[in-house]
């Protein structure tokens, strides 16, 4: 295991900020990948809701409320510093700063790179090293701006829109998509006028299929009955994890798995193949390790072998791609209910990983197996 990741499962706080800190470069796939295998224990709190909604300072209250009952809190504070929003966010962060001498607390303030869609995965990648080390509650904080705020809502549990009173047109400024995604409503500074005027308005829209909650986040009001209603909701489902969605092998169909090991080993100098052959798929296989990914020789053993058919019709050349995914049934859940075509009922494969296909026209062109983390 990558020695980093088996810092941040012993809960090494420099460990998880250097992870952090690779992850968002973009370097951290093997630290993504260690620590897939450990995730799935922390709630996901989303905290989203236009620029001057108090998110910070109901943050501040909120890990309060829950250290208080003696868990253990990350946040994540995503600023979209591609929207040019000043100084204003480094002032919120600061009213966190009580608690960072709280062992039990960890801040990571972390900029999105791109205007549109900037939130994942590296927000899911950060919120897996959480999780990971063992912090019971991860707050995603997004300043709502942009597509942030419908992104909260892919790797979060539970989605909380904050909004404040005489903002004008909050109501239709955030109508699209937002109210779909949120499972619960506060309304922060409920002390201030105009407060039942907005509570009117999102009851309009939600005819109360939604919890509106009312909060004054500069005494803590109402905030631990916010966090009450979050723990009882039921968890929707996260995308799977960041760590998931490399791409873990290479298809290839070959003439002669023999020939073409004289290309790749002799020639180029590639370890040395594990082979195999899969008798319900008719095939040999070579497994060339190539970095964290893999080429996949497919020679048929028979000619009705699809990669018999395939070489027929096609020639040698790439048969498939391979990602990873961390769930595979829930991936296959997911792309039948969008409508998908998935070639086959998940079966076993080569290295005995549970995998399925999915046909071309669903991909953009390329036939794509998805193969199972753990099997
Ligand atoms: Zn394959």
């Amino acid at each position: 295991m990558n020695e980093i990741a088996a810092a941040v499962l012993a809960g090494d706080r420099r460990a998880i900020a250097r992870a952090c800190s690779l992850l968002e470069a973009g370097r951290g796939q093997g630290i993504a990948r260690d620590l897939g295998g450990h995730t799935g224990k922390a709630l996901l709190v989303g905290i989203t809701g236009p620029p001057g909604a108090g998110k910070s300072t109901f943050t501040d209250q909120l890990i309060a409320v829950i250290r208080a009952e003696g868990k253990r809190v990350a946040v994540i504070a995503v600023d979209p510093s591609s929207m040019k929003t000043g100084g204003a966010l480094l002032g919120d962060r600061i009213r966190m700063q009580r608690h960072h001498q709280d062992a039990g607390v960890f801040i990571r303030s972390m900029a999105t790179r791109g205007e549109m869609g900037g939130l994942a995965p590296t927000t899911l990648a950060l919120t897996t090293v959480f999780d990971a080390a063992g912090f019971d509650v991860v707050v995603v904080e997004t300043v709502g701006v942009g597509q942030d705020e419908i992104e909260v809502a892919r790797l979060a549990h539970v989605v909380a829109v904050l909004l404040v009173p005489g903002q004008g047109d909050e109501i239709q400024a955030i109508k699209s998509g937002i109210m779909e995604i949120a499972d619960l409503f506060v309304i922060n500074k409920s002390d201030q006028a105009g407060a039942e005027k907005l509570y009117q308005e999102i009851e309009a829209e939600v005819h109360g299929e939604k919890a509106i909650l009312k909060t004054v986040s500069t005494t803590g009001q109402g905030v631990a009955e916010v966090w009450k209603y979050i723990e009882s909701l039921p968890r929707r489902v996260v995308v799977a994890a960041a760590a998931s969605f490399v791409i873990d092998h290479l298809g290839i169909a070959v003439g002669s798995i023999d020939e073409a090991l004289r290309f790749y080993q002799d020639g180029l100098g590639m370890g040395a193949a594990m082979r195999e052959t899969v008798e319900s798929e008719k095939v040999r296989v070579a497994m060339l390790q190539a970095g964290e990914s893999r080429l996949e020789l497919l020679e048929p053993t028979d000619a009705t072998s699809t990669i018999a058919k395939f070489l027929e019709k096609r020639g040698p050349g790439i048969h498939h791609v391979a990602l990873r995914v961390a769930d595979l049934d829930l991936s296959v859940e997911r792309l039948r209910s969008g409508g998908a075509r998935i070639l086959n009922e998940a079966r076993i494969g080569a290295g005995g990983h549970r995998y399925v296909f999915v046909h071309p026209a669903s991909t953009g062109g390329v036939l794509l197996e998805l193969i199972e983390e753990h099997s």
